[in-house]
């Protein structure tokens, strides 16, 4: 297994992926349809938008997996199916990546509000196991638990994929700025909050993604760095805040504008950056052109 701690240590600054839903939607995935079926009734498509991050330079990509959790995907009546989709996720990208390419399995919240009693956190934690389980089974090199709001989920998660695989743990959560100008979740989590509660869990790396665009992840990045100057972070930044028009969604960093501020970003603290939401090879080539410099 191919470590990220190690390439991290070495003082490198890395690149990851961009976004795969917005890149599946060009491919033809619909709304409303389930786009981690795809990895199984479409897998060409899959590789393709792995394989053009692998392309682009990225030294890792992440696994068409977000919302593959049993408990996300009972929404479609697949969660008896989750094992065989989440391995064929990390299937796909371990085919695109090689062996110079790291895999990142990605896991998403399951959409559940543990506070309002509609899952036990054991439920929770099962469901992130089988996910978990069947992306390193499938080839993944470390897990992703990302796009998180609530310190309790994804602590559950976490710790299910800590212990359930060999695989590094890297945790982001999601913040959006409120009117004091402090970046919070959705559940009310601070930057600073999330640090000590997501490391005691036993993740590796941590960091932050999606969001309002790559300017807000250079605020969260200082305060994560405030407190904590050793973890290696990560962001995954949207290219923007969407902008929905005649029923259609853009976004309004151009690849040139958030590799104008990746060195910022880098200066902030962060040690591995890549695009989320609306993001394409393009972002990516245009950042580690950035870095380069
Ligand atoms: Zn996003």
């Amino acid at each position: 297994m191919r470590s990220l701690l190690a390439l991290v240590k070495k003082n490198k600054i890395l690149i990851s992926d961009g976004a795969w839903g917005t890149q599946l939607h060009q491919l033809g995935l619909k709304g409303g349809e389930c786009p981690e079926l795809w990895n199984i009734t479409h897998r060409k498509e899959v590789l393709t938008v792995a394989k053009g991050y692998v392309d682009a330079g990225a030294d890792m990509i992440l696994t068409n997996s977000f919302g593959a959790s049993p408990a996300k995907l009972s929404h479609w009546n697949l969660n008896d199916r989750a094992f065989e989709i989440n391995e064929a996720a990390a299937n796909i990208s371990r085919e695109a990546a090689g062996d110079e390419c790291l895999v990142l399995g990605s896991i998403g919240p399951t959409g559940v509000i543990l506070m309002m009693g509609k899952a036990s956190k054991e439920d929770l934690y099962n469901s992130f196991s089988i996910q978990a389980e069947a992306l390193a089974k499938g080839g993944a090199d470390a897990i992703c638990v990302e796009t998180m709001a609530d310190i309790e989920e994804a602590t559950l998660a976490i710790k299910a994929a800590k212990e359930k695989t060999d695989c590094e743990i890297i945790c982001t959560f999601t913040f959006e700025k409120i009117s004091s100008g402090a970046y919070k979740t959705m559940m009310g989590v601070s930057p600073e909050g999330m640090v000590s509660a997501v490391k005691d869990a036993g993740a590796d790396i941590i960091g932050t993604n999606c969001g309002n665009g790559i300017e807000g992840m250079i605020d969260i990045v200082r305060a994560i760095r405030k407190i904590d100057k050793e973890t290696p972070v990560l962001v995954h930044a949207n290219a923007g805040k969407p902008v929905f028009r005649n029923g259609v969604t853009t976004f309004p960093e151009t690849p040139d504008v958030m590799a104008g501020k990746a060195p910022a970003l880098i200066e902030a603290g962060a040690n591995i950056i890549g695009g989320c939401c609306g993001t394409t090879p393009d972002h990516i080539r245009a950042m580690i052109a950035a870095v380069k410099k």
